[in-house]
């Protein structure tokens, strides 16, 4: 049987061109394609400059030491997210005050945000979850380096401003299943451009006069032709990931689930179509994987449950009921059929 993956990257003659010119040309590493999608970036979100660095991961770890937060200082994340944001986190020294989330948004709970403001937090890491932008104006008032997660969210706005604009610093990643890809990759943008020459800085180790520690945590050029070429799809990208959307809500109107939400203030980029079900979301999987469309957990496992801590009543419920249909540019039409009558038959 044919299976649906959860996702599948979008790539055309236009991207494989682009990525052979680079290849002829003998210039493989950073060079002049990698400064045009730093440039390209940045005038997209509107700041005045990035820093193309090889993951998002790297992205966060760069962040967060150009804001200096170092050993003993905290930093707020929310619970329901990839451990790459705790990595980064620990990475510094620093410690995570893991927070709970808002359950019709997923994204981290400013209310659950300022009961655990001290005078040793540095800094917030705040996800835009699925391509839905969280909660800035909120956010904002706490008066402290916010650090912009868009890894799931290039394109989102928020009171008709790109996310990645709002935040001290905001990271993204062109890892293969995110809205365009690089395979892998990652950049830092950032209002303030002694932030962003401390990072630049900091990506690559080499002929140096005095010694720091430092990475080599670099994009190639080959990568960065690659993200010019995917960006330049950005529009169309966007476009029929809100299409597909459009139709999921009105096939699932009827059915016992509830669709994401999707709020005036801020476009939904539907980078997932993550819906909450009533069933037993294992058994759901299962089925659906045998019907040949594969699901998914949108979380594979939350950061408190990793960390033994309790008290996250949202982040609890919202994992045992959140279920990811596969939603992106590359279905086809006989597919998105396929994939609304598995979740018809298997929730229905
Ligand atoms: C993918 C992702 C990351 C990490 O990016 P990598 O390029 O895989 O290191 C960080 N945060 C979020 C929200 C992500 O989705």
């Amino acid at each position: 049987m044919v299976i649906i993956p959860h996702s599948r990257p979008w790539l055309d003659e236009h991207d494989s061109q682009a990525v052979q010119e680079v290849l002829h040309s003998g210039q493989l590493a950073q060079g002049s394609k990698v400064r045009e999608f730093e440039t390209r970036m940045a005038q997209l979100i509107g700041v005045p400059d990035a820093v193309a660095v090889h993951s998002g991961s790297a992205a966060l770890h760069l962040a967060l030491l150009a804001l200096g937060v170092g050993e003993g200082d905290h930093v707020i994340l929310p619970s329901y997210v990839c451990s790459a944001l705790l990595n980064a986190v620990n990475a510094v020294r620093a410690v995570p005050i893991v927070v709970d989330i808002d359950r019709e948004t997923f994204n981290i709970s400013s209310k659950a945000v300022a009961d655990k403001i001290c005078e040793k937090t540095k800094a917030i890491i705040v996800p835009h979850l699925f391509g839905m932008p969280a909660d800035l104006e909120a956010l904002r008032r706490f008066n402290l380096p916010l650090i912009e997660d868009c890894a799931q969210a290039l394109g989102s706005t928020y009171q008709n401003r790109p996310v990645g604009s709002w935040g001290t610093l905001a990271v993204f990643s062109f890892y293969a299943t995110k809205v365009i890809t690089t395979g892998e990759g990652g950049m830092v943008l950032s209002q303030s451009r002694e932030l962003l020459d401390k990072i630049r800085d900091l990506r690559a180790y080499d002929n140096r006069t005095e010694y720091r520690m430092r990475f080599n945590y670099k994009m190639t050029d080959l990568q960065a032709a690659l993200g010019i070429s995917q960006l330049s799809k950005l529009p169309r990208i966007i476009q029929r990931r809100r299409t597909i959307a459009r139709r999921y809500f009105r096939e699932f109107a009827q059915l016992p689930v509830r669709c994401p939400a999707d709020l005036l203030d801020r476009t939904h980029i539907f980078y997932r179509f993550v819906v909450k079900v009533r069933g037993r979301l294992a058994n759901i999987l299962k089925e659906s994987a045998s019907q040949g469309v594969q699901c998914q957990r949108p979380v594979f496992r939350p950061l408190h449950r990793y960390l033994n801590l309790q008290g996250f009543p949202a982040t609890d419920a919202v994992y045992q009921k959140a279920l990811s249909v596969p939603i992106y540019p590359a279905l086809r039409e006989e597919e998105i059929d396929k994939i609304i009558a598995c979740v018809r038959e298997t929730i229905g």
